[in-house]
């Protein structure tokens, strides 16, 4: 059997640098790698555990599946899916809640994170994400997770209910696997955390145009061009240099901070056209789909008939070992 590979994106806001350089990229790399057998999600059910607007949700879930065909995700070697169109996740998460304590929820960095975030909806479903992420991963039985480096305090609970489940029940679940990329943290343009489409100004959208970019970058937070220390908003405008315009430029800047000074202005300036030409292919697609709804629409149903397929079997695998006759 071809080993399995699942990942998903969350509908809350359109994808960024961060997702695309974190997940999607790592994603793709795998997708043509005959070796996997890929499964990508629209993971709405997760989009509930924050505030959403049900009146834009459904846009948001095509938004995403448009803007993975765009990056280059093929229905033809990937399962493309929205989440809750395999019900099955939910029915494999309250089985897995039977073997996850509530004390190691409360816990996780990811949770706490939330909580300052929005201290208004510390709900349950909150709580349970990272049960829902091991179904997420365990009912198709991957062992490889395209996912940022936020995502690892989650990883280690499925692999923990992996084992739980393995031991108590005899089940069979791999214990899965980062699958890092160099983009696997990309900090957010305040100069302060991580990217996140949720967290405003932090972000450069896949849809950005070049205006735009540019005056996104001109807001990242910057010193007087010269220094002995690296820090700051100053350190992400170097990460960006290197992810998009290599190593080499990336130190040489750095080099001449410690030295000379730089001039912000022209790295800025030059940085934003680099960025914009990795999108500007991106945006191409995404205009193309966008006059073809039904193909997306195709996608989406076909993608769930293949989930559903795979993951009726595990749960019924499940309910067979835990007793449920
Ligand atoms: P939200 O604010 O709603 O949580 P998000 O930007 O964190 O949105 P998610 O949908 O939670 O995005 O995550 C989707 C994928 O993108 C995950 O694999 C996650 O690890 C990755 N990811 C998110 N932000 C970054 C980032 N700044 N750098 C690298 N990867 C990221
Ligand atoms: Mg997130």
């Amino acid at each position: 059997m071809k080993k399995r590979v699942l990942s998903g994106i969350r509908a809350t806001g359109r994808l960024h640098l961060g997702n695309y350089l974190g997940a999607v990229k790592g994603m793709l790399e795998l997708q043509k790698n005959p070796e996997y057998e890929t499964f990508y999600m629209v993971a709405d059910l997760h989009t509930l555990t924050t505030p959403y607007d049900k009146n834009t949700l459904s846009q948001s879930v095509r938004d995403v599946i448009i803007d993975y065909l765009a990056a280059g995700l093929d229905p033809k070697k990937s399962v493309l899916f929205v989440q809750s169109h395999v019900p099955e996740h939910l029915e494999l998460a309250y089985l897995f809640s039977t073997v996850t304590t509530v004390a190691k929820m409360q816990h996780l960095p990811t949770f706490k994170e939330k909580v300052k975030q929005y201290p208004e909806n510390v709900t349950m479903a909150l709580l349970n994400y990272p049960v829902l992420m091991a179904s997420d991963i365990l009912i198709y039985k991957a062992s490889l997770v395209p996912v940022g480096i936020d995502q690892e305090p989650h990883l280690e609970v499925t692999r923990e209910i992996a084992r739980r489940m393995n031991q108590e029940y005899g089940t069979d679940f791999p214990e899965p696997k980062r699958f890092a990329t160099k983009g696997e943290y990309i900090p957010s343009l305040t100069g302060e955390g991580k990217m996140s489409k949720t967290v405003e100004g932090s972000y450069i959208n896949l849809t950005d145009d070049l205006p735009i970019i540019k005056s996104k970058i001109a807001k990242i937070p910057t010193d007087a061009g010269k220094g002995s220390e690296i820090v700051g908003g100053v350190k992400t405008l170097m990460e960006f240099v290197e992810l998009f315009e290599g190593l080499e430029e990336r130190e040489g800047l750095e080099r001449l901070y410690k030295t000379t000074g730089v001039r912000y202005s022209e790295i800025k300036e030059k940085l934003a056209g680099a960025i914009y030409r990795e999108l500007e292919p991106i945006q191409k697609r995404r205009a193309e789909l966008e006059k073809d709804p039904e193909y997306v629409d195709r996608v989406i149903r076909e993608g769930a008939e293949k989930a559903r397929k795979v993951a009726q079997e595990t749960v019924a695998e499940v309910r067979e070992k835990m007793g449920l006759r």
